[in-house]
């Protein structure tokens, strides 16, 4: 994708603008798909989730996250070329579709990469490097694969130079079949007040202007934290949660939410916590996490209540996770979300 055609104002590429919507309620509307949320995340936050929970349940997890995610893109990417439009990207626009999504991904900072070989029905070769997530990567390429060619495939990585080469090819077994759509959550959304000074000729958020889009690279860096980031579906983290727990059973629950806080132990500044409420609301909204409606944090304590909170247990580890910066303690975490997603959170020092 050579041209990309970039916001004058801020410079954030218009495919982006146009894709995804801030709301007043913590959300981030995807435009792609009806009622999809979008997750607009420190690609630190996904690597280091993943690693701490390696650790702690003690077995390798980059297949089942991979599985999850492609369950996920192949029930989305099912939707997006049902019908007339799916039979022709099937066949006039195979070749390109695998370009456009490598393409896309450059926008929405997933990293370089490109196609080197597609053979119809059989395998595709990709080089990638500063792939924001390699399973997560890995479950997108699987998916789009599934999706175009019909057939079960595995994925194999070997490095090369400053990345790697990714070669995904159709096994001899049966596909496991989804066994119904993978509902996402038709929970009527809570409305907000959280105001968005928008830019005067995209409407992103002025938050954009402190980001830094390199496109040519696929990385995007909030120039106030240095923190990389990336954007992606909310149901992927969601799938890649249920997956998780359909394999490895519910004590991987417990994990995530401990997982989540070494990470935000390990990646937030103290000083950047201690801005507080009005902060740590917009930080939430602005990642499409939730509207923090009440956030009371005491020396041996921390109550918050998050309405259209997603993922809850991403949430509550990163709400854990700043009570134990802020107070220097270990903690305990209760959490409860109610029907209406409405996250109630109670940290208690230990
Ligand atoms: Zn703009």
């Amino acid at each position: 994708m050579s041209k990309i055609k970039v916001c004058p104002e801020c410079g954030v590429p218009r495919i982006f603008s146009k894709g995804n919507r801030w709301e007043s309620n913590g959300c981030i509307t995807a435009q792609a798909g009806e009622g999809k949320r979008a997750f607009f995340y420190e690609v630190g936050g996904f690597n280091g989730l993943f690693s701490n929970l390696e650790r702690t349940m003690g077995t390798p997890i980059d297949r089942i996250v991979s599985e999850g995610n492609r369950k996920n893109s192949v029930d989305y990417l099912r939707w997006l070329f049902s019908g007339p439009k799916g039979v022709l990207a099937r066949s006039i626009l195979h070749n390109r579709v695998y370009k456009s999504v490598a393409g896309l991904g450059l926008v929405f900072g997933y990293g370089y990469f490109e196609i080197l070989d597609v053979r119809r029905g059989e395998s595709v070769t990709v080089y990638g490097r500063n792939i924001y997530c390699m399973p997560m990567f890995i479950g997108d390429i699987l998916g789009v694969f599934s999706v175009m060619e019909k057939v079960p495939a595995q994925a194999e990585i070997e490095e090369k130079g400053d990345g790697h080469i990714i070669t995904v090819s159709r096994v001899d077994k049966p596909e496991e079949e989804l066994a119904s759509r993978l509902q996402s959550e038709t929970i009527r959304l809570k409305p907000g007040d959280i105001e968005y000074k928008g830019c005067s000729v995209c409407g992103l958020p002025a938050e954009f202007g402190n980001l830094a889009f390199d496109l040519k690279e696929g990385i995007i860096t909030d120039t106030t934290t240095g923190r990389r980031m990336a954007t992606t579906g909310m149901d992927q983290i969601v799938a890649v949660f249920r997956e998780l727990e359909a394999e490895l059973g519910e004590d991987v629950v417990r994990a995530i939410l401990d997982a989540q806080r070494l990470y935000i132990r390990s990646a937030l500044d103290r000083e950047e916590i201690e801005l507080g409420y009005p902060y740590l609301r917009r930080f939430l909204a602005f990642r499409g996490m939730g509207n923090m409606v009440r956030y009371d944090a005491r020396g041996d304590a921390l109550d918050a209540v998050v309405e259209n909170a997603s993922p809850p247990l991403l949430v509550a580890g990163m709400l854990q996770g700043i009570f134990e910066l802020l107070s220097g303690s270990e903690s305990d975490c209760e959490y409860r979300r109610n029907e209406d997603a409405t996250l109630e959170v109670a940290v208690r020092a230990r």
